[in-house]
């Protein structure tokens, strides 16, 4: 599964093309919006057989229909035609299963990476991603790769191995090799499997990737080592480095309420809970969210509205908070260090009164600067608007609320 918060995420043939970039072999295709362009591609490719491929943000679309072999133009015409327009229904798309699927209006149109019979060839699975707790990012990788890997990580632990790299050091050839050496390769296959993880490492470093996972990984029958599938999730917080990547942000797949949220410069994620929160600085977000929780309620979401925290931002944020029906209470927590306290508590006020007619019960807590006279203009507002000092306070005041 990909991480949620700070990341974008790379359609399958983005990620292909950054991972040829730095050359990782890759199952190589193109790119079609109708039938026409997918009949054209699959002529201008080397293998006779191709696959089409949906290309949606979400993994298990071989289950869903939205991966088919095509051994024709015949097939081709038939499985682009069904896959272009279609709600492809995943394990991993919204709802799952009994979700109303994701529109597919990209396919890639691929060729067969297979060589000779279909079992000749291996498939592995490889990841990369960052362990925070190690401070040190991790390789995850195993002989069972293909459709499977979760079940596989829960059944069959032992088969799931995990290589560790020293941020400091970088990957080591000894490491290449154990990489090797666990998924069973020798000679040929081992070098050709070194090569491969040491490019893909690289990759991942230098385009401040969050994950990468390639499944399948394929050992073909001839001894090379393709990634057949890769997802790509990149750190938001290091796109500004990486002017080319930003640009392939597909807004249409991402939650609507999150894209207009970031038209404001609001930092916003979509969650669960009950209780909306809105609050300056990821960190003190993450420590209100934990107060939420401890208070008996779960976050609605993870929203920063940053530095400045102005009347406009403050409005913005309450009109995506309470467009959500789960939300029973808001909690306003912010800390006045650069921004005046009273000059936010105004920016509530006023937020209020022009949205009008807000039947969630608001708590907000104002510490720093001329935090005194903010609690006086909240107080003072005759809205149903609680103030609280301390933590605590909030915290009982939201119990309190949501009952
Ligand atoms: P996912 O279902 O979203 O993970 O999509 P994948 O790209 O991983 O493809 C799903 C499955 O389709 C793979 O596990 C393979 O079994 C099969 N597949 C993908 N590419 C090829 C190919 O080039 N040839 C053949 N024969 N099968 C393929
Ligand atoms: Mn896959």
């Amino acid at each position: 599964m990909r991480p949620k918060l700070n990341t974008m995420n790379l359609h399958e043939y983005q990620g292909k093309d950054l991972l040829k970039s730095f050359g990782v072999e890759i199952q190589e295709g193109i790119v079609a919006t109708t039938v026409e362009e997918a009949v054209a591609a699959a002529k201008q490719l080397k293998t006779d057989v191709t696959v089409i491929k949906a290309q949606i943000h979400a993994g298990g679309r071989g289950k869903g229909g939205g991966v088919k072999i095509a051994k024709n133009e015949a097939d081709v015409r038939e499985h682009a035609g069904n896959i272009l327009g279609m709600m492809l229904k995943t394990p991993q798309t919204p709802g799952g299963l009994e979700g109303p699927g994701k529109l597919v209006s990209k396919i890639l149109v691929a060729e067969d990476a297979y060589i000779g019979k279909f079992e000749d060839n291996k498939e592995y699975y490889v990841s990369i991603l960052m362990d925070r707790g190690r401070k040190q990012n991790v390789i995850i990788y195993s002989t069972e790769g293909g459709m499977d890997i979760e079940k596989v990580a829960e059944e069959t632990p032992e088969l799931v191995h995990k290589e560790y790299i020293d941020p400091m050091l970088g990957i080591q050839s000894f490491q290449l090799r154990k990489v090797a050496f666990n998924l069973g390769l020798s000679g040929v296959a081992m070098k050709a499997m070194s090569k491969f993880i040491a490019k893909l490492y690289k990759a991942f470093v230098q385009s401040d990737s969050s994950m990468f996972e390639i499944n399948p990984c394929l050992h073909t029958s001839d001894d090379r080592i393709v990634a057949v599938d890769c997802k790509v999730s990149l750190d938001d917080n290091a796109l500004f480095r990486h002017a080319d990547l930003a640009e392939l942000r597909d807004t249409s797949e991402e939650d609507a309420t999150e894209v207009e949220a970031r038209s404001y410069g609001l930092n916003f994620v979509n969650l669960d809970g009950n209780v909306g929160c809105m609050v300056n600085g990821a960190g003190l977000a993450m420590a209100t969210m934990d107060i939420i929780k401890l208070s008996g309620g779960e976050p609605a979401n993870f929203l920063d509205v940053g530095g400045t925290a102005d009347a406009a931002r403050v409005e913005q944020a309450f009109r995506i908070i309470l467009r959500d029906p789960a939300v029973k209470a808001i909690l306003i927590n912010i800390f006045g260090g650069i921004v005046r306290c009273d000059r936010v508590a105004q920016g509530v006020v006023d937020a209020y009164k022009n949205i009008g007619d807000i039947k969630v019960p608001i708590i907000v807590r104002l510490q720093g600067t001329n935090a005194d006279i903010a609690k006086t203009i909240i107080d003072e507002s005759g809205l149903e608007v609680h103030s609280a000092t301390l933590l605590q306070e909030a915290a009982d005041l939201v119990k309190k609320v949501i009952g």
